[in-house]
């Protein structure tokens, strides 16, 4: 998309940025290359300039100033493009958009145990994901694996439980605001990138987590 608006546009154009400095017309973008282990810093040198930012890179600045804002009365040209339908699945935001994220690896040991991922995630109104090794297992469908192989995703909460936290997983939710990790060891790496970890057995957490949930919604 982004790539098509600046062949329009005849600008200049970086995807998945997560950084971006401006100074004399000249723009310099930061994204992640090689599975978030290094980074480019990509100099846009055309007057006009597209950039596609990742989720979560750039916060909102809070200084208490107000903000001008500036309308634009914009009247575009007739589209040449016509709406059909839209098929969507009722009550599941795709994993790309997902504020919340409840996802689960190979500690779940098998597709029969992924209930209590399912009620938690319902709880929390968030979308379910999964390792690799579990959809290639097919306990879980393709559509939600996430990491280095498929998608990244930079949810406001990403829960994983029962997932190790290998390099090409992290790789594709280390961005993530708030990272909660349910490992029964300890030394599993995903901790070293967790905001909050919790060691533990996932079939005595997870039941707990979500009925705490349960009771403080019930508390209003
Ligand atoms: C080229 C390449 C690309 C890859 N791309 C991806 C990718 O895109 N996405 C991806 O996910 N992987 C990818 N992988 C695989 C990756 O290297 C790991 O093998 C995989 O992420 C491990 O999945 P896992 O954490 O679910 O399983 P495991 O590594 O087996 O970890 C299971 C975890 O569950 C914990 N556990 C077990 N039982 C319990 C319990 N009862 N309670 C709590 N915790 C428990 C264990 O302590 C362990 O940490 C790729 C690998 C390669 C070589």
């Amino acid at each position: 998309m982004t790539g098509r608006l600046a062949i329009r546009l005849d600008a200049g154009c970086v995807s998945g940025v997560t950084e971006v400095s401006v100074s004399n017309g000249s723009c310099l973008a930061s994204k992640g290359m090689y599975s978030g282990k290094a980074i480019a810093q990509v100099q846009i040198n055309t007057p006009k300039k597209v950039l596609s930012v990742m989720g979560n890179a750039l916060q909102p600045r809070v200084d208490g100033s107000a903000s001008p804002v500036e309308v634009l009365a914009i009247q575009p040209n007739p589209s040449r493009v016509t709406f059909v339908k839209m098929d969507q699945v009722e009550g599941i935001v795709p994993l790309p958009e997902a504020e919340k994220v409840v996802s689960a690896g190979r500690g779940m040991k098998g597709p029969e145990n992924w209930g209590i991922i399912e009620e938690l995630a319902a709880e929390l109104g968030a979308t379910t994901a999964c390792s690799r090794p579990v959809a290639d297992s097919d306990w879980r469908p393709h559509h939600e694996h996430v990491g280095q192989t498929v998608i990244a995703i930079r949810p406001n909460l990403y829960i994983a439980i029962g997932i190790s936290g290998a390099i090409q997983h992290l790789a594709g939710v280390n961005r993530s605001k708030v990272i909660v990790v349910i490992n029964k060891d300890p030394e599993a790496p995903f901790f070293k990138a967790a905001d909050y970890g919790v060691v533990g057995d996932l079939f005595d957490v997870v039941p707990r987590l979500t009925q705490a949930i349960r009771d403080m919604k019930a508390a209003g």
